[in-house]
């Protein structure tokens, strides 16, 4: 099979979108933009590569947004956005791949469909890009815009046929896009595209989506937010409980918490009870088998274990299926320890395991008025619901 790289363009300081910092890097439902970006390549079977072109005054951004995704050394940006790409050719140069795609990171949205058009149609094709017919119709004003509320008047009607909207990906065979950028050095061309016509190589379209736009605006990253959230339509209900009985001892742990009691439970790991019945639950909501299947208590190496680990597990399960937590509900059986005082602890904890807004996390208590073995003081149950939304 073919070499194919994803050259992802995100050296741009983003001036037109007036926040602190290049919008490549702002926060898109929980992950930077460029992390959505890089990562929907990353996993794309038909790209063996990803490389990054950055501006190196942002590299401690560069650096967190890509954390632990195992990424080569990015490339240096030049004053253009044309250089930029040039210098990241320039550095696959050694590497040779046969194909390079090159794809702006403020494009965080785009789709594993319209990465297989691209690099399907440079089977046939030198140069190819992701682009949308125009389907509204097309205006020429006199340029009036300055104050007031008008947009200045109309001067003609424009024939939008046989128009498109470019986006990327733009998928190109790497000699061909390397000469033609090199030959236009200095040039102020408005896509790598252009750069491809002016060395005369046949540019085919593919046909993309809409939601692929580029966010240049703060109400950009409004409507991909929104997008990404309408994707998770797929809400999952999951439940758990569990038991732990005492044992001699001057403390419990309870959802992550210690608390002082004049017993422990007992257990294989620390026998939190809350932490165990909420891991369940969200293995529930993913039918992803229970606690004991992922780590077997016959396991020495969870022997006094930090429960946070499997509820951690159970979560990264989450993200990985490309979903997310909506809701998280623990309720603790028991008439002693008293849970009230350690509630808000109880909950901060989890959001923190779980990477969650603590007005999604819900810990409540209740007694079994003595009756039964919680009653009786033998030991302390929890059940627990999760809520989770996955792609539908
Ligand atoms: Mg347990």
């Amino acid at each position: 099979m073919s070499s194919c790289i994803a050259l992802i363009v995100a050296a741009g300081t983003g001036q037109r979108f007036g926040a602190e910092r290049p919008k490549q890097y702002l926060d898109l439902a929980g992950q930077p933009v460029l992390r959505r970006t890089v990562e929907a390549f990353k996993r794309h079977p038909g790209v063996s590569a990803v490389r990054v072109v950055i501006n190196p005054a942002f590299r401690d951004l560069y650096d967190a947004a890509v954390a632990g995704l195992d990424l080569p050394e990015p490339v240096a940006g030049g004053a253009s956005r044309q250089d930029s790409v040039r210098n990241g050719l320039e550095a696959l140069a050694d590497s040779a791949p046969d194909r390079v795609l090159i794809h702006d990171a403020a494009r965080p949205l785009i789709d594993d469909a319209t990465i297989d058009a691209v690099i399907a149609a440079l089977d046939r094709h030198p140069a190819a890009l992701a682009a949308v017919p125009v389907a509204d119709t097309l205006k020429r004003g006199d340029g009036g815009m300055g104050g007031g509320p008008d947009g200045g008047l109309v001067t003609g009607t424009v024939d939008r046929s046989g128009l498109w909207r470019a986006q990327t990906p733009q998928g190109f065979r790497f000699p061909e896009i390397l000469a033609a950028h090199r030959s236009a050095a200095g040039l102020e061309l408005t896509d790598d595209a252009a750069v491809a016509e002016r060395a005369g190589l046949p540019v085919a379209l593919v046909p993309a989506r809409e939601e692929n736009f580029k966010v240049t605006t703060p109400d950009d990253l409004t409507r991909a937010a929104r997008v990404l959230d309408s994707a998770l339509s797929d809400v999952r209900t999951g439940m758990g409980f569990d038991v732990h009985r005492f044992a001699e001892g001057d403390h419990v742990t309870l959802c992550g918490v210690r608390v002082p009691h004049t017993h422990r439970l007992d257990g294989h790991s620390d026998a939190d009870v809350g932490l165990h019945a909420l891991t369940d639950a969200i293995l529930g909501a993913l039918c992803a088998g229970d606690i004991g299947s992922h780590f077997p208590p016959s396991d020495p190496q969870w022997r006094g274990a930090d429960s946070a680990l499997f509820l951690r597990h159970a979560a990264e399960l989450v993200t990985a299926r490309g979903g997310r937590i909506a809701h998280v509900d623990v309720t603790i059986i028991c008439e002693r320890p008293k849970v009230g005082p350690h509630r808000a602890a109880m909950t901060a904890r989890l959001a923190e395991i779980l990477g969650m807004d603590a007005d999604r996390v819900s810990v409540k208590a209740t007694t079994t008025e003595r009756l039964g073995f919680t009653g009786r003081g033998e030991g302390i149950a929890a059940q627990a619901v999760a809520t989770v939304r996955l792609p539908g």
